[in-house]
């Protein structure tokens, strides 16, 4: 058998395989070679054998600001000081990073401290049933929301399952499946559809108000605003998952830009630029029903508010408000696409370039796209061979297809056109 280029990385893939199931701690973090990553600066990443990756996967878009930014590693390493964790009462860089988020974010009164974005939209909904006494909740087809019970239908199904019960897992209820109704994206119709058959039980809509996870769906002009009357007019509560485009594409999230405002917002990822620090936002009066509050729903967690996670995103959010983060990344986003979409064009590649801001992504189809429908029509395929040979040429993105790619404030126009190098040879020879 030929030898491995990747000696060490194999090493710690059989160590990790004998201790961790499948080696990995998260079912998306396959990748094969080069197996994993030993160290990481700015727009870079470094395998267990020292190659060099320009990285655009940026942990699902959580690095923001680029890998190991030192403002936000000074202030993980000076949150302990003076004190750690005490698990009673509240700490500064807790009420410091509460005060932040509810200047930023339209939506935000007030706001709870969740360790991941499950945690947060799992509060969510939780407390969307809790406020409105109904039991129902609707998401929207190819949005994720975490791995917990009452969002865990499938982000793209295959057309046969894609409206009926096509659970992300095994061990979910069959009654907790069926108590989350899908709707599509940039068709109201469908939704208001699940109105007129469920009168009355419909506790909350949940949608990503670009579903980033798969790709870059944008919203129709009118559609967030549509969600937003419908919701109102029917006694649910609109729930934005602002986990990837919050503190990614604004300060205050989609609702900045859209000027949509949702009931709730949970967010996470890019708020800490890689520390596990989520949150769930939203009005006064929806937030006191936490008993935490005097409410009745219960609000709990040993590590919530945890000084790391809550100095990262005071670190992060500063300086995404004072730095030119937003304008710096977005024009070389703007960059990135415009490259791609030349060259596609160029070398007639059935592929097209989407995206937003600092996200950019290649669907490798034809034709309208308009909502996960369309998507279905994608090569995942040739994605998959686009994404190996990018990845041997050094250049670091999302395996699976149908998901997005992610520019931090580290990257550099250099970065970008030597990316953009790189895709018109692999693009040229992609058989
Ligand atoms: N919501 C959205 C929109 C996400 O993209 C994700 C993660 N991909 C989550 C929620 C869940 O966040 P976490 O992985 O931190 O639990």
């Amino acid at each position: 058998m030929a030898e491995s280029s990747f000696p060490a990385g194999a090493d710690w893939a059989r160590r990790a395989e004998q201790v961790i199931p499948g080696g990995l701690n998260s079912f998306s973090r396959y990748l094969g070679e080069p197996y994993g990553f030993a160290r990481s600066s700015g727009a870079y990443v470094w395998d267990f054998d020292g190659n060099r990756y320009v990285d655009y996967h940026a942990a699902f878009g959580a690095i923001v600001l680029g890998h190991n930014d030192p403002d936000v590693d000074r202030a993980v390493a000076g949150a302990l000081n003076p004190v750690d964790l005490v698990g009673i009462g509240i700490t500064r860089p807790e009420v410091e990073l509460a005060e932040l988020v509810c200047a930023a974010i339209p939506s935000a009164d007030q706001m709870i401290c969740c360790t991941s974005g499950s945690e947060a939209t799992f509060h969510a909904v939780r407390l969307s049933r809790a406020v409105t006494g109904r039991d129902l909740i609707v998401k929207v087809q190819g949005g994720y929301h975490g791995w917990h019970d009452a969002v865990a239908r499938n982000v793209i199904s295959p057309p046969e399952l894609a409206y009926g019960m096509d659970p992300m897992s095994a061990g979910i209820l069959p009654e907790n499946l069926s108590s989350t109704l899908i709707a599509e994206f940039n068709d109201l119709t469908s939704l208001e559809e699940l109105y007129t058959r469920h009168q009355d039980r419909i506790a909350a809509v949940i949608v990503e108000p670009i579903p980033h996870n798969v790709g870059a769906l944008l919203p129709n002009p009118g559609h967030l605003e549509g969600l937003r009357k419908l919701t109102e007019a029917q006694g649910s509560l609109l729930i934005f998952d602002e986990v990837i485009t919050g503190f990614r594409h604004a300060l205050g999230g989609w609702q900045e830009i859209s000027g949509v405002t949702p009931d709730l917002t949970s967010f996470g990822k890019a708020m800490g630029n890689g520390h596990p620090i989520a949150g769930l936002a939203g009005k006064a009066e929806h937030l006191r029903h936490f008993n935490s509050a005097g409410g009745s729903v219960l609000l709990a967690g040993t590590f919530t508010g945890h000084p790391t996670g809550c100095a990262a995103a005071v670190a992060t959010i500063t300086k995404l408000r004072d730095a030119e983060v937003f304008a710096h990344t977005a024009a070389l986003g703007q960059r990135m696409r415009d490259g791609l979409t030349g060259i596609v064009d160029e070398l007639g590649v059935p592929a097209q370039v989407r995206g937003y801001g600092s996200v950019f992504c290649l669907y490798f189809l034809e034709g309208e796209i308009n909502g996960y429908r369309d998507l279905m029509r994608n090569d995942d395929v040739r994605y998959r061979e686009f994404h190996r040979r990018m990845t041997d040429r050094g250049f670091l993105m999302l395996p699976m297809s149908l998901k997005r790619n992610h520019i931090s404030f580290a990257h550099t126009e250099e970065d970008v056109d030597r990316t953009l190098d790189a895709a018109r040879e692999v693009l040229r020879t992609l058989p």
